[in-house]
């Protein structure tokens, strides 16, 4: 039996080091050139059959078992955010202004602790493992779509098409030694919303004269609380935020529009059917009302992240296998963040989870994209050891 534990502390000093190098050196949504490249090199190394250049930075690597069976995909992303870094450590940002504060180059770097870690045991191994290292997760960085979307879009589900698919993210709302795996709905769906509310501009005094889309706004503002309030069910979870609300220049002007941005989270998709129904039916019709002409531009983000119950259940049983210690959270985690491997586990059947990372003691608490984000770097190998596992027993079919 292999100590996948044990295998992953011994690799500590070499994914330690990748993830500080990593961290000195972030790049944003598809500009991970230079993390690209120490992927494929790291990869290649180990024989692996490498595609580089997918989805812009994206990287594919092959690691064929000794037996056959089926194709496993696991997915790691690579991107940095553009945040000022204030954590004061020795291998802080060196890219002022650029910072991996979500933790992404420790996924790169367990990404490929876990690739080390396979290939030493290729001989256990039966089927394929799809190693999927993917640019700009955290949005579409100026592209029309972003990291995940464009990797399936340029084949990245295709020739070996995976049979299942694993992620996971270093959880800094969590202690070092908690592991969240559920079965069922686990990061939410996400809307991206652009309202122009356009009505008549004039003189403040002579209101009669305009159509103020300021107050035309407000009412909308105001109304799309009610989505949430009287359209759902009350055990439902779902957000409507306007977080964006722009219009008018000078104290004595009615303006003649009020741009207005923000967000939609759903879990479900009968509910969110309904939601994006009576977001379009509020906005239209208190603009209407108010005399105003209205333009509602609604995009999809992310669809929510659904974790197949057999493939969850799976992951349980590893963390219980090498992780015996930890605290294993098998209740659903459900947070209205979104997260792009939900693409990928629309058509495959998977497992996204999550692994404890923050440590009061030293500090290492602060949350996912604040400027003074870091985690404890003994979630690194935890989190190999677990994904490691996963995907044999996976290969195997011994849940
Ligand atoms: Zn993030
Ligand atoms: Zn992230």
């Amino acid at each position: 039996m292999t100590d996948f534990l044990n295998k992953a502390q011994e690799l500590f000093p070499y994914t330690q080091t990748l993830r500080r190098d990593f961290h000195q050196h972030p790049e944003l949504g598809f500009k991970e050139i230079r993390t690209a490249g120490i992927v494929a090199k790291e990869l290649i190394v180990l024989d692996m059959e490498v595609t580089t250049g997918v989805a812009k930075t994206g990287v594919i690597g092959l690691l064929e078992g000794a037996q056959p069976g089926p194709v496993i995909l696991i997915r790691f992303d690579m991107d940095a955010l553009p945040v000022t870094e204030e954590t004061g450590v020795s291998f802080a940002s060196k890219n002022t202004g650029t910072m991996h504060a979500c933790g992404h180059d420790g996924h790169t770097a367990i990404g490929l602790t876990v690739a080390k870690i396979l290939h030493a045991q290729r001989e256990n191994l039966s089927g394929t493992v799809k190693f999927v290292f993917q640019p700009a997760e955290e949005g579409t960085c100026g592209e029309e779509i972003g990291g995940a979307e464009m990797m399936i879009r340029e084949g990245v589900l295709d020739s070996p098409k995976p049979d299942y698919a694993l992620g996971l993210h270093l959880w800094n709302e969590k202690p070092l030694g908690w592991i969240g795996a559920a079965a069922g709905p686990v990061m939410a769906g996400a809307e991206e919303f652009k309202i122009t509310v356009a009505g008549v501009a004039g003189h403040a005094a002579i209101p009669d004269n305009t159509i103020d889309p300021i107050l035309a706004a407000s009412h909308i503002v105001t109304a799309l609380q009610s989505i949430t309030s009287r359209n759902v069910d009350p055990l439902e979870a779902v957000v409507v935020s306007v977080t964006m609300i722009h219009g008018g220049d000078a104290f004595n002007l009615i303006p003649s529009e009020v741009k207005m941005e923000g967000t939609i989270r759903t879990f479900d998709l009968s509910v969110r059917e309904n939601v994006l129904r009576r977001f379009d039916e509020i906005v239209t019709g208190i603009a209407k009302s108010m005399g105003c002409k209205v333009s509602v531009d609604l995009k999809q983000l992310t669809p929510a992240m659904i974790n197949a119950d057999q493939i969850a259940f799976h992951v349980q049983a590893s963390a219980r296998k090498v992780l015996s210690d930890s605290d294993l959270d098998t209740a659903s985690q459900l947070t209205m963040g979104a997260e792009d491997m939900a693409f990928i586990l629309e058509e495959i059947p998977g497992c996204y989870f999550f692994v404890g990372s923050a440590n009061d003691e030293k500090g290492l608490n602060y949350g996912h994209h604040h400027p003074k984000f870091n985690f404890d770097e003994q979630a690194m190998p935890c989190a190999a050891a677990l994904m490691a596992e996963a995907v044999t027993r996976l290969l195997k079919g011994n849940s």
